[in-house]
C-alpha cells in the first residue's frame, strides 16, 4: 500500500524515449556528441576506484565549475541533473507556498504537491513574456521561474531578476537550463553568492551535450548551499558517481568544444525559425536550443501527429495556452531540413 499523500500525487511525465527510429526532437537534448575529452576520460577512467565511494563533495568538479563561473567552491551545489537540483532547493529554500508562471516547466507543480506546498500559478503576459510585478505584490513563500522560460523560449532580461530579488523578502531560485543558448540575456551564476535570496540552477544536459550523464548544478551564497547539502545529506550523500564526475570534469574545460557546438545550435535555430516564418508559420523568438512554433492552419495536436507518422517526434503541451504550438528541439541541419519539409507541407 503506497501511503496516502504520496498516492495522491500526480508525478512529472517526461517526453518519449523511444528505441530508435524517429528524428527525436522531443526532450531538449543536444545533437551533437559531448566534448571528445570526455569520452578519452571515460577510456581512461582506473575501474578500480569503482570499489570505494564516490567524493561526496566533487571537489575537483565543484573547483573547475567555480573557476568557470568566477565564484568560490562554497558557491557550488552538485546533484544528479538539475531536476534534483531543483528537488532539493524546493526543500530547502522554499516555505508554504511558491510562485512561478502558468507556462512554465512542468515540473514546478509536482515538487509544490510532494511538498505540501501552496501553488501561487501567476499568468504569463499575453505574448508569453513574465510579468515581474505580479510576484512582486504576491505574498513570497518562494519564487521559481526558468530563464529562459520552458516551452516558450523566451528570457527575461537578467537585470529584471536582480530587481525581483532585491524586493522580495524570500528565496529566488532561476533556472537557467537553457541560459547558454541565450542571444542578448547572461546567466546570473557570477552575481547570486552576492545575494541573500538568488540561486541558480544549471544543468550539463543541454549545452554540454551530456543528458544521459545526469549532472546540474546550483551557484549561490554559502548558507543557500548549506542548505541544500542538509537536504541533499538527508536523503543520499553519494548523488554523483565517480564516473559522472570525471565525465563533467572533461566537459567543463573544453570550453572550444562547448563554445563550437553551441554556436552551430544558435546558427540552425537561426536558419529553422526564419524558414517557418518566411512561410507564415509563427514563431516565437527563442533564447534556447527550441523553437515554439505555430503553424497557420493546423493544430498544435495535429502537427504533432503527422509529424510523428513521418518518424519526427517533437512536444505537444495540450493546456489550453499552449495547445496550438508545438515544441521543437533544435536538431542538426539535416534534422531541422526533415522537419521543416514536412511542416511546411502540412
Ligand atoms: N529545467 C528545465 C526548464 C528543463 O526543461 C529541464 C529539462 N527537462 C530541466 C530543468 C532538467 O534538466 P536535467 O535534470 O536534465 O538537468
Amino acid at each position: 500500500m503506497i501511503a496516502k499523500r504520496i498516492a495522491a500525487l500526480t508525478p512529472y511525465v517526461a517526453g518519449e524515449q523511444p528505441a530508435g527510429g524517429y528524428i527525436k526532437l522531443n526532450t531538449n537534448e543536444n545533437p551533437y556528441p559531448p566534448s571528445p575529452s570526455v569520452a578519452e576520460a571515460l577510456r581512461v577512467f582506473d575501474t578500480e576506484k569503482l570499489r570505494l565511494y564516490p567524493d561526496p563533495d566533487s571537489k575537483a568538479l565543484t573547483a573547475e565549475i567555480a573557476a568557470y563561473e568566477g565564484v568560490r567552491a562554497e558557491n557550488i551545489f552538485l546533484g544528479n541533473g538539475s531536476d534534483e537540483v531543483l528537488a532539493f532547493g524546493f526543500c530547502a529554500l522554499f516555505e508554504k507556498q511558491v510562485a512561478f508562471a502558468d507556462v512554465t516547466y512542468s515540473f514546478y507543480p509536482v515538487y509544490c504537491d510532494l511538498y505540501g506546498f501552496k501553488k501561487i500559478i501567476l499568468p504569463l503576459n499575453p505574448d508569453f513574456t513574465v510579468d515581474s510585478s505580479a510576484y512582486k505584490k504576491t505574498a513570497c513563500g518562494g519564487i521559481v521561474i526558468a530563464n529562459p522560460n520552458a516551452p516558450v523560449s523566451l528570457s527575461m532580461d537578467e537585470q529584471e531578476i536582480i530587481q525581483l530579488a532585491k524586493s522580495v523578502s524570500c528565496n529566488v531560485l532561476i533556472d537557467e537550463a537553457y541560459i547558454d543558448f541565450a542571444r542578448n540575456t547572461k546567466s546570473l551564476a557570477s552575481v547570486a553568492p552576492q545575494f541573500k535570496n538568488l540561486l541558480i540552477v544549471k544543468t550539463f544536459s543541454k549545452s554540454y551535450s551530456l543528458a544521459g550523464l545526469r549532472c546540474g548544478y546550483a551557484v549561490g551564497n554559502a548558507e543557500l548551499i548549506e542548505g541544500l547539502n542538509r537536504v541533499k545529506n538527508c536523503f543520499n550523500s553519494y548523488t554523483l558517481g565517480a564516473l559522472c564526475q570525471t565525465a563533467a570534469l572533461a566537459a567543463v574545460r573544453d570550453r572550444a568544444y562547448f563554445n563550437q557546438t553551441v554556436q552551430k545550435i544558435l546558427s540552425t535555430r537561426q536558419h529553422t525559425a526564419d524558414a517557418l516564418q518566411k512561410a507564415g508559420h509563427t514563431v516565437i523568438t527563442s533564447d534556447a536550443n527550441f523553437l515554439f512554433v505555430r503553424h497557420s492552419s493546423v493544430s498544435g495536436a495535429e502537427a504533432y501527429a503527422r509529424l510523428k507518422q513521418q518518424n519526427i517526434l517533437v512536444r505537444h503541451f495540450a493546456a489550453p495556452r499552449t495547445a496550438a504550438y508545438i515544441r521543437v528541439t533544435v536538431g542538426t541541419d539535416a534534422e531541422m531540413d526533415a522537419f521543416t519539409n514536412a511542416f511546411l507541407k502540412f
